[in-house]
């Protein structure tokens, strides 16, 4: 059976899901969209993504494009018609279709939707997680507003560029200042000399990821200490473990950054208990 894509109102072939030339999200990047793990072919941390699209809808001024009932029922619906288990299911929003102009349409124009399921393989995941990943550093070059998950991603997608040419699977962003801001598709994270959690806070720009955001919770459940606190790349290199989050990549040891080793070169104990307790979470409440 081949995979199925939802487009404004219609489940199609994916070979032939296709949107209108004049589409804003198309021309202008003007468009958000929510990524949520599948577990057992349900919407892993549902109420965080939830909350995050209507965020990012509201900041641009782009009406909800039907309840959020409605929307979980089109959701599911995907994910069974792709018979997906395990996998990843991602939605997007533009503005809408209307002649080309930079400034929003005068008249109200309806939103476009459209959904995609794909598969993961959770046991090649499981094999890379006990491995540990490379990153490479990149300057912060991105607008001022990646609280909003917009599909404006260039930025993004040339610093993952550079991380696939140097043999690596993520790219974390560096600000003027020296710090780390975030991964180009997930959050930043390390355990610290004094074996503090350390990851950069809300503040900053940074996206707000619904990940990162439970596993604050579960840390804050195991008593384990964490600080919300900026950190230098030489900081993560000479820490006792690093880390990514992310709906992709879960919980996602870090073992090199630029090519020099963190901690003992492997995962370590933190990132692989988290990685447990995260998964178990998000499978246990997904719906
Ligand atoms: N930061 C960026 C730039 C991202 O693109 C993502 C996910 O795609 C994340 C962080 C992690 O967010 P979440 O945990 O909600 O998937």
């Amino acid at each position: 059976m081949g995979r199925i894509a939802y487009v404004n109102g219609q489940f199609v072939p994916h070979g032939q899901a296709v949107v209108h030339i004049e589409d804003r999200g198309y021309q202008l990047a003007d468009a958000i969209y929510e990524v949520w793990a599948l577990f057992d072919g349900k919407l892993g941390d549902p109420e965080g993504h939830f909350v995050r699209l209507q965020r990012s809808l509201s900041e641009l001024s782009i009406p909800m494009p039907m309840s959020r009932a409605a929307l979980t029922l089109v959701l599911k619906e995907a994910v069974r018609r792709n018979r997906v288990t395990e996998g990843l299911l991602y939605l997007q929003v533009s503005r809408g279709v209307a002649p080309r102009q930079h400034a929003f349409p005068d008249a109200p124009i309806r939103p476009a939707v459209i959904m995609t399921v794909s598969r993961v393989n959770r046991a090649a995941d499981e094999a890379r997680a006990a491995k540990g990943i490379k990153v490479v550093t990149a300057p912060e070059n991105r607008w001022s507003r990646a609280d909003i998950k917009t599909v404006g991603l260039l930025p993004n997608s040339m610093a993952k560029q550079k991380a696939k040419e140097a043999g690596a699977m993520e790219a974390w962003y560096v600000d003027d200042l020296g710090f780390v801001t975030e991964g180009a598709s997930s959050n930043a994270w390390i355990v610290d000399g004094e074996g503090r959690l350390r990851t950069r806070d809300t503040n900053a720009n940074i996206l707000r990821g619904v990940t990162r955001h439970t596993l604050l919770d579960i840390i804050a459940r195991e008593g384990m200490p964490v600080d919300e606190r900026p950190f230098t790349p030489a900081e993560a290199i000479g820490a006792q473990e690093a880390f990514i989050t992310g709906a992709g990549t879960l919980v996602l040891p870090v073992v090199a950054v630029d090519g020099k080793t963190v901690g003992a070169g492997s995962p370590g104990p933190v990132a692989t208990k988290l990685r447990r307790l995260y998964i178990e979470q998000a499978r246990a409440t997904a719906i």
